[in-house]
């Protein structure tokens, strides 16, 4: 078995998910099957992002697709001027998990799920004068009793939630939100992307001649369980 890493660690979003000091325990996940691996012999290539040609050249007799999924960027939002032009920064709150640095301190994040509620705390409790937009109630979805700490955590840490509302414009230092028919301005430096991930299907449209597999958030956006439980279905079954 061969599995191609484009990145130079392994892990994924989880890598993300177990970032910070209370996730220790969700670390031993990654840590707990990168060791079965190696005990299995698999030949893991990190830095590697193989074209259609390259995997052919391998000659699989099966190809397993789990190429995850990146973060949404914001569409239908006019954004004056643009970042390369001094704009207010936009950064992913993947990437701000992972100890991305956050310009300015004035911070506004965008989507009031797990990731966006995270961050939220995460750059409150650094000091940045923190505020959260969400297009829906905050923590719509989330398991009730993560929403219910997220939320105290919140508070504590002096976030400014702001719920049924949407990002309308970004100019060069706010962040225009409507709500209830009106527009808002909300000063800024930076802008933290937390408004869902989008399946990445870039090896799909290939034929590779030989059985293929898409497993994981690549296929359809679920869970870690689902993408080990898709994998080790797959596994068992091959
Ligand atoms: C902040 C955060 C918190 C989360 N918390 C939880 C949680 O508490 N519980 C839970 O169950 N789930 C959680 N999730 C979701 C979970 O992490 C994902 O559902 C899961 O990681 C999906 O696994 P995957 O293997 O399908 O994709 P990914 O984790 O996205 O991994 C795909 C991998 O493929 C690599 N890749 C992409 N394209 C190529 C290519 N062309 N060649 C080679 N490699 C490539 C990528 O670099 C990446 O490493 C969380 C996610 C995030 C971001």
């Amino acid at each position: 078995v061969i599995l191609h890493e484009k990145s130079g660690e392994l892990g994924g979003q989880w890598l993300a998910a177990s970032a910070g000091e209370d996730k220790a325990a969700f670390r031993t996940i990654t840590a707990g099957l990168v060791r079965r691996m190696e005990k299995a012999g698999v030949d893991i290539r990190l830095n590697s992002a193989p074209d259609k040609n390259a995997i052919l050249s391998e000659k699989p007799d099966v190809v397993i697709l789990a190429t995850g999924a990146h973060p949404r960027d914001l569409s239908g939002v006019d954004i004056l001027p643009s970042p390369e032009q001094n704009g207010i920064a936009r950064l992913f709150g993947i990437d701000v998990l992972r100890g991305a640095r956050v310009p300015g301190r004035k911070a506004v994040v965008v989507g009031g799920r797990y990731i966006g509620m995270e961050c939220a705390v995460r750059l409150a409790e650094q000091g940045y004068e923190t505020s959260l937009v969400e297009m829906n109630e905050i923590g719509r979805g989330v398991i009730l009793r993560i929403r219910g700490i997220m939320f105290r955590r919140m508070m504590e840490a002096g976030v400014r939630l702001f719920p049924s509302s949407s990002v309308f414009r970004l100019t060069r230092h706010q962040v225009e939100i409507a709500h209830g028919g009106s527009v808002f301005p909300i000063d800024a430096d930076a802008v933290i992307l937390a408004i869902g991930t989008v399946p990445d299907k870039s090896l799909q449209e290939h034929d590779f001649g030989v059985p293929t597999h898409v497993i994981g958030d690549c296929r359809r956006i679920g869970d870690a369980r689902d993408a080990v439980a898709q994998g080790t279905e797959l596994g068992l079954l091959l």
